[in-house]
Formats: C-alpha cells, sequence, structure tokens
C-alpha cells in the first residue's frame, strides 16, 4: 500500500464524457479518460485492504490483482502494473471500457465513501501499455502439434484461443459473422467500444501471435461439425446465447418491430462501411421509437436512436424502477442494483417503469402505428394491471430489448445433439459437453451474461482443454500473478 491516508486526502473522480450535442453527431468514443496525475491519486486511494472484497467472487469476474496494480500505478511502476493486469484478464482495453465494474461494488471503500475507481485505472494502465510498446505478441516457443477449434469469436472464444495459442496448441477460430468480436463487435456500439482502435487492433495482435481466424463460416450450417471434430483434438463452443426473448401479443407481424440486435448489428456495422438495402435497412430517422425493455441493451438501442436522428424516443420497462441508493436487501458487497442513466439515456429519451405492453397497433399498410399499454402494480405474487391507467404510445418503430432465452438450438447444438440445462444452456460437467472431446464456455454455457465473465469461462475452459490435451497440469493455472504471460513476454 502507497499512501496509508490516500482514502482520506483523495476524493473520487470520474472520467468525463464530451457534451451531448457534441457527442451525439458521431458514433465514436467519447469520454475523457482521467489524467496520470489524477490517476495516480486513484490508486493511492487503495486500503489494501486485508480481505480485498474488489477481486473476490462478489467483485472481479476475472479475479484481477486489484490491490496489487493499485499500488504499483501509485508507485509509477506502469509497466509491472501492466504485467500484473494482464496476468488475470487477457482484454482490460474491453472490459476497461465497457464492464459495469462489479469490483467498484464490492470495493471495501465503498461501504462509507465512493469506491476505488478501478476502471478508469484499468483504462489507464492498458491504453499505457499499447502507447509504449509493452503489449507485444506472445508468440509460443514451442508447439504441443495439438489443435484446437473454436466456435464463435466472442470474448469467450477470444480468451480461450488467447490462452490454448499461449499454452502452444495450434488455435483455429469459425466465425459465422464477417467480422470477429461477436457482441464486441456487433451488439455494444462503436460510441462505447471503437471496433477498428480497440477490437481490429487486439484482434491483429492474435493474429500475428498465430491464432487463424475464419470467418463466414457458420458451423453446423455452412461448416461441418464432425468435420471438425475429425480435424481437430478438440473442439470448444462460444456460440454465445442469442435466442431473444420475443412479444407474442396481437399483431406482432406489424412492420417495423424488430429484436434489438437486428438493429444493433446494422449501426455497428454501417460504422465499419457496410450498406443495407432500402428493405432491409432498420432506420430511427424520424420515427418515433419505442424501446421495450429497460436493460443496458435497450440502452443502446437509445443511443443509435438518438444519432441517427429519432424524432422520439420512449424507453419502457414491465419492472419498477430501482432505487437512488441500495435498498436493504442488496447490501454491499452485492452489485448494486439503484437507478442510474446511462451515457445514451442521459442523450435524450423518455422513460417509463410498470407498463405492459397488451397489443401492437397495425396501420392499413401493415406498418406498426403504436403500442396499447397498461401500467402494472407489482406485489408478492407478481404483478395486476391498474384499472383506468391503459394508454397508447405511439411508434414507428418498435424495438424488442427484452433479454436473451439462450443459445440458438439449431445447427450446431443439434448437430452434435448436445445435453442441455433446464434454461437451455449447453450443460457441462467442469466445460466439457456431454460429448468426448468437445466443451463449451461463454454465454453458451452460462446464459446471457457480461464480458468479463465471458473471459473467465474462456480461460478456465482454456485451462480444461490444455490438461485434457496435455494429460498434465495446466501452465495456464496462474491466478497468484507468478505469471506464464511474465515469461512469455521477456522471450
Ligand atoms: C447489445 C448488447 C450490449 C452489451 N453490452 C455489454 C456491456 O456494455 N458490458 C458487458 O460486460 N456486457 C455487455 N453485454 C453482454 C456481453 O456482450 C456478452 O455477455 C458477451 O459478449 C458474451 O460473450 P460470448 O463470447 O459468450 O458470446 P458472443 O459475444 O455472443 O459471441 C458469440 C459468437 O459466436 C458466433 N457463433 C454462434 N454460433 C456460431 C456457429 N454455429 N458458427 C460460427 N460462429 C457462431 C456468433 O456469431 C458470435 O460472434 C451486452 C450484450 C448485448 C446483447
Ligand atoms: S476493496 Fe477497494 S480499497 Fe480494498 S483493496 Fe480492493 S480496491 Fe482497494
Amino acid at each position: 500500500m502507497g499512501k496509508v491516508t490516500g482514502f482520506k486526502e483523495f476524493e473520487r473522480k470520474n472520467i468525463s464524457y464530451a457534451p451531448v450535442k457534441e457527442r451525439i453527431k458521431h458514433y465514436d468514443e467519447f469520454i475523457t479518460p482521467l489524467n496520470k496525475k489524477e490517476i495516480v491519486k486513484q490508486g493511492a486511494r487503495c486500503m489494501d485492504c486485508g480481505v480485498p472484497f474488489c477481486h473476490s467472487s462478489y467483485g472481479c469476474g476475472v479475479a484481477n490483482l486489484i490491490p496489487r496494480f493499485n499500488d504499483l500505478v501509485y508507485k509509477g511502476e506502469w509497466e509491472a502494473a501492466f504485467r500484473t493486469l494482464m496476468s488475470t484478464n487477457n482484454f482490460p482495453e474491453f472490459t476497461g471500457r465497457i464492464c459495469p465494474a462489479p469490483c467498484e461494488g464490492a470495493c471495501v471503500l465503498g461501504i462509507n465513501d465512493n469506491p476505488v475507481n478501478i476502471k478508469s485505472i484499468e483504462y489507464a494502465i492498458i491504453e499505457k501499455a499499447y502507447k509504449k510498446g509493452w503489449m507485444k505478441p506472445q508468440i509460443p516457443k514451442n508447439k504441443t502439434g495439438k489443435k484446437v477449434a473454436i466456435v464463435g469469436s466472442g470474448p469467450a472464444g477470444l480468451a480461450a484461443a488467447n490462452q490454448l495459442n499461449k499454452a502452444g496448441h495450434s488455435v483455429s477460430v469459425y466465425e459465422r459473422d464477417k467480422r470477429i468480436g461477436g457482441l464486441l463487435r456487433y451488439g455494444i456500439p462503436n460510441f462505447k467500444l471503437d471496433k477498428k482502435k480497440v477490437v481490429q487492433r487486439r484482434v491483429n495482435l492474435m493474429k500475428e501471435e498465430g491464432v487463424e481466424f475464419i470467418t463466414n463460416a457458420h458451423v453446423g450450417v455452412d461448416v461441418s461439425v464432425k468435420k471438425l471434430q475429425k480435424k481437430y483434438d478438440a473442439l470448444i463452443l462460444c456460440g454465445g446465447a442469442s435466442e431473444p426473448r420475443d412479444l407474442p401479443i396481437s399483431n406482432r407481424d406489424a412492420k417495423n418491430i424488430h429484436f434489438a440486435m437486428e438493429f444493433l448489428s446494422q449501426c455497428n456495422s454501417k460504422v465499419e462501411g457496410e450498406s443495407f438495402s432500402k428493405e432491409d435497412e432498420i432506420v430511427a430517422t424520424n420515427k418515433r421509437v419505442v424501446v421495450i425493455g429497460g436493460g443496458d441493451t435497450g440502452s443502446d438501442c437509445v443511443g443509435n436512436s438518438i444519432r441517427q436522428g429519432a424524432k422520439s424516443i420512449m424507453q419502457i420497462e414491465l419492472m419498477p424502477k430501482a432505487p437512488p441508493i441500495r435498498d436493504a436487501n442488496n447490501p454491499w458487497p452485492l452489485f448494486p442494483r439503484i437507478f442510474k442513466l446511462s451515457s445514451s439515456q442521459e442523450e435524450g429519451c423518455d422513460m417509463d417503469f410498470n407498463v405492459l405492453s397488451k397489443d401492437f397497433i397495425k396501420d392499413a399498410d401493415g406498418n406498426v402505428s403504436g403500442i396499447n399499454c397498461v401500467k402494472i402494480k407489482w406485489g408478492e405474487k407478481g404483478f395486476d394491471e391498474v384499472e383506468g391507467s391503459e394508454f397508447v404510445l405511439k411508434a414507428d418503430l418498435v424495438l424488442l430489448a427484452m433479454g436473451f432465452l439462450g443459445p440458438q438450438q439449431s445447427g450446431l447444438i443439434a448437430e452434435l445433439d448436445l445435453e442441455s440445462d433446464e434454461r437451455s444452456n449447453v450443460k457441462t460437467r467442469g466445460f466439457a459437453t456431454s460429448k468426448e472431446g468437445v466443451f463449451a464456455a461463454g454465454d453458451m454455457r452460462r446464459g446471457q451474461s457480461l464480458v468479463v465473465w465471458a473471459i473467465n469461462e474462456g480461460r478456465e475452459c482454456a485451462l480444461e482443454v490444455d490438461e485434457y490435451l496435455s494429460k498434465k497440469p495446466s501452465m495456464l493455472n496462474s491466478k497468484d500473478g507468478s505469471l506464464y504471460e511474465y515469461k512469455v513476454l521477456k522471450n
């Protein structure tokens, strides 16, 4: 612990955002990070707790060695901080931007003060590492001769590929989309995570390290799983949980009602220069947009609709509004369930809670023109409609952002005839599926989650696959920072 009284002397400082008027004119990232002097002070706020809850199971999903890198940043030992960070997290440039930071929710300082700004410190370390050239390709010295195919290039697939490649196995990643990254590329908006400057930067590095990427390869549809099983020594399925929850109310077949991901994937593809035909393109320009679902996916729809010039945006949610501070059944160190406007909501949208969509209204041309809604009241056994509270929301575009049910069952899962759990996710013991040599990780195994958990799944699965292939304890097993990565970096 560098500065014993740091937490008493320094206030938490947050990153700032470009003014709304400016940032809604473009799709670029709009944060202004803290400067070096300020980051050092933020590191000094860490109390180096005896039990650091920030990296307990309540906190960081990859068990980042947070007090250690906080201290190193405070002391100005940035390269050591970088190596410490990389020892547990393959992609801090992603999590440093888009992680909701459960570590901060669990930070001990957060009990009676503002938690340490861990996410900003993580961002500062990794961006400095890129600038200084410390992020070099880690090419394995020895190859094992074993071959692994990974299906899906989201954060789980990328983390597994990164780890297994370091262990000397030959790794090929099969991706059905045109570009690599899964939801990092097609779901999360560019203004939160830049596709070329951040996602592609890392993909390029992984290519230099020897990972093979095969795009436009839909396994179970264009590419036979059986052939992959013959060609590779192990198969890891990281296909995500892309089956969206639908809203099967009357007039669901009206035109201009879309799942959030149909809209978001187009928005992200357009930022990368792709175009769509008039019939296929989903646009919010000059439309009254209603987003159904009050979570982050809905919020991403709001941010994109604003940038496209929507006439109005209303986001509705079935659940009540979260309280402004933790309530009694959500104590520290649990992830705080409190209401906070997202940066996209801040840019301008109306919101309403406890709203049930009863049916869609369709005009004479078959287009959606509104939604019949009613307010609801939650009780012990669910909700009741509030009598007399019916209202109509006018809409020209409706985006359904009500979560995801699980992985797509047709194709890959069906061809392999894999067992599923009660939530329709791929059932595993450890990370091994019901089929010999086939493993699963990420949202496909645990259900829709967070990037940090997907990275963790990819890492843990890689460890198991490494042991399966080499029949001995894995070198990848280093959660203590003693560090396989150190050795590789020094070579
Ligand atoms: C709109 C949106 C915004 C989000 N924002 C955040 C956020 O800000 N922060 C956060 O922490 N989490 C966020 N999440 C959640 C997070 O993105 C996911 O939990 C995470 O990406 C899951 O990683 P994954 O690798 O398991 O799957 P995915 O990222 O879904 O990747 C799966 C990949 O597998 C490919 N694939 C599937 N089947 C096949 C097949 N048969 N053949 C070949 N390829 C296949 C898919 O095309 C896809 O590229 C968001 C989710 C959504 C939907
Ligand atoms: S819980 Fe907070 S104060 Fe304690 S070690 Fe972790 S970051 Fe530092």
